[in-house]
């Protein structure tokens, strides 16, 4: 029989682990699909790791990674992705903003043949209004960028064995689960669910975060930035043209002055170019530098005794 693995990034969750495990477990069993649950405690402060073991202690069903620190969600999904050994898995929020309803729809889709359930957004739930426009502004960017609509994608999916072996063959580091689902192609159908309000505790995600999480992501997807640097440079090139030739003709004319503002400015600009346009390099350099170093995505400090193969 088939074997579903969920995958369930948790950080500083100890208000959802039990509920979540109860709740998964009553909907899968009864749905009469063969399952494992994999948590992974993305270096929690709380009691989320000792619950976690407490219920697979219980549960042959329920198994554990432990980080050594924060890694942050992408690093959790792929540690779960790693571990697990279900023919299709499914990665999901651990606090149930991702209905478990669907869980059953999605598995019905992917044995009728189709090796991506993407869940769609209907809407994005309750949020606050400065998340929702920051939310706003980032997706906007990032469609521009990747060439895809992502202002309602999630995390949320079904993927199939062969899928979750290609995305864990992919020799970056930096990841963007999200993107990268869509990015590897296969069999695709979109479910669409309303994003649930969260049961317990509260969101993880800060402005900074949100806003490193948006940069990083939009360059490990898309060179654009950098071709902009270029396109700056063309415009600056153009201004100093159009000067150049004002101050030639004044200068034939004999109405040359002496010209401050226009050279103030013109520092002001060609600086502020330069500026951005480093920055942009430097950022990416970073980021290969990141991948040059070839540092592990996660580290492993404990997990539950039935997790099989190398993490
Ligand atoms: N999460 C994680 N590591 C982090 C931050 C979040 O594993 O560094 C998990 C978190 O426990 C939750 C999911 O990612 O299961 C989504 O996080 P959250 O609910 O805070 O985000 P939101 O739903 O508000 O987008
Ligand atoms: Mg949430």
């Amino acid at each position: 029989m088939a074997l579903l693995s969920v995958v369930l990034p948790s950080y500083n969750e100890e208000g959802n682990i039990e509920n979540t495990a109860d709740v998964l477990s009553g909907l899968l069993k009864e749905a009469d699909i063969n399952y494992e649950l994999v948590f992974v405690d993305d270096g929690s402060t709380d009691n989320t790791y000792p619950l976690i073991l407490k219920k697979a202690e219980e549960d042959p069903h329920i198994k554990g990674i432990s980080f050594s620190r924060n890694f942050g969600k992408e690093a959790s999904i792929f540690a779960g992705l790693q571990a697990a050994t279900g023919d299709a898995v499914v990665v999901m929020d651990c606090d149930l903003q991702h209905p478990a309803e669907l869980l059953p729809k999605m598995y019905k889709l992917w044995r009728d043949g189709y090796e991506v359930v993407e869940g769609v957004k209907s809407s994005r739930g309750k949020e606050g209004f400065f998340h929702k426009i920051c939310a706003g502004v980032f997706y906007k960017i990032m469609s521009r960028l990747i060439r895809m609509d992502m202002k309602a994608t999630s995390d949320y999916k079904l993927l199939d064995r062969k899928v979750v072996n290609v995305l864990l063959s992919l020799p970056e580091k930096n990841t963007f689960f999200r993107a990268l689902s869509f990015w590897v192609g296969f069999k695709t159908v979109k479910i669409e669910y309303d994003v649930q309000e969260r049961k317990y505790g509260q969101t993880k995600w800060s402005f900074v975060s949100l806003m490193r999480y948006a940069i990083n992501n939009a360059t490990s997807f898309s060179t654009l930035p950098l071709q902009m640097v270029t396109f700056m440079g063309i415009v600056a090139v153009l201004l100093s043209i159009g000067l150049g030739i004002q101050t030639i003709v004044k200068y034939l004319l004999g109405t040359a002055e002496a010209g401050f503002p226009t050279v103030i400015l013109l520092i002001l600009l060609v600086g502020g170019f330069i500026m951005i346009s480093l920055g942009i390099i430097g950022h990416y350099l970073a980021r290969i530098y990141e991948e040059v170093k070839g540092r592990p995505k996660y580290i492993v400090r404990t997990h539950t005794e039935n997790i099989e193969g190398k993490l």
